[in-house]
């Protein structure tokens, strides 16, 4: 049984220091929790699936993080079985090294891209026995407790290994950095693939459906639709030869934390200016 639940804090007008490490653990229905790095850095989220004291980790967070959320589970007497990693950043990885005997998911790439060390992140590269060993390369359909837990990969779109999570039961999909939060632009390791990959996300959701976002607030069907809209007319600017330097005043609603417009155009550019 879950005794103890810690509700995110909204900060409205100021800042504080927290602890390195902590995290926070929002409730979303009786069986899924959203948890929260509280860090202003990066604000890493992960998504916990609890049921009959069994637990599926969605992304581990740094080693921290991964700490406290370990000793959450070990107060609260839940078992962790499964950890999905939805790329292979550290921030989303790092923290595997905090659960023994946990079966570790990912995509194939994920692997790979761990073994050649493409890490991301302050810490050193941890112990392979805390990679990912039950790999995917299309999809797989985990059973878990009743629960059915879609695992799929489709295409590049933020890494080359990205695994999305859907579980109908909770009308809940996890995007890991796909989408970073929502009206953030993203980091894309192949632009129109992304616009792909969302839209055949779009395809399997409604418009009630949760989606967990790596970095930032839940989002839904409208926020995929709003960034797949900013992807296709930034791309357009950029392949009509547009000057980069004074785009439309509007776009600067979309410069985040994560990457603003200017340094997005840019990118753009690189990619797709004839
Ligand atoms: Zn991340």
């Amino acid at each position: 049984m879950i005794k103890t639940v810690f509700v995110s804090l909204i900060l409205i007008c100021c800042t504080f220091t927290v602890s390195p490490g902590q995290v926070s653990f929002d409730r979303l229905s009786d069986n899924v929790f959203h948890i929260n790095a509280d860090d202003d850095k990066t604000s890493v989220k992960s998504l916990l699936i609890v049921k009959n004291n069994n637990g599926v980790l969605v992304d581990a967070m740094y080693g921290e993080y991964g700490k406290s959320i370990k000793s959450y589970l070990d107060k609260n007497d839940i078992v962790l079985e499964y950890i999905i990693n939805t790329h292979y950043h550290g921030d989303h990885t790092q923290g595997n090294s905090n659960f023994d005997n946990t079966t570790i998911i990912a995509h194939q790439n994920t692997l790979s891209n761990i073994e050649n060390k493409a890490q991301y992140g302050p810490e050193e590269p941890f112990d392979k026995e805390y990679w990912p060993n039950l790999l995917i390369t299309d999809s797989l359909l985990l059973s878990f407790e009743g629960i059915e837990i879609n695992i799929f990969h489709l295409g590049k779109g933020h890494t080359n290994g990205d695994a999305i999570v859907h579980i109908p039961e909770f009308n809940l999909v996890d995007l890991g950095d796909i989408i970073l939060a929502p009206e953030a632009l993203p980091y894309a390791s192949d632009p129109k693939n992304l616009i792909s990959v969302l839209d055949a996300i779009s395809e399997k959701i409604n418009e009630q459906t949760i989606i967990v976002t790596g970095h930032g607030a839940l989002a839904n069907k409208s926020d995929l639709h709003a960034l797949v809209k900013i992807m296709k007319d930034t791309i357009d600017y950029v392949q009509g030869g547009k000057d980069i330097t004074s785009f439309p005043a509007e776009w600067n609603s979309w410069n985040s934390q994560f990457i603003d417009m200017p340094t997005w155009l840019g990118m753009l550019t690189k990619y797709y200016k004839k």
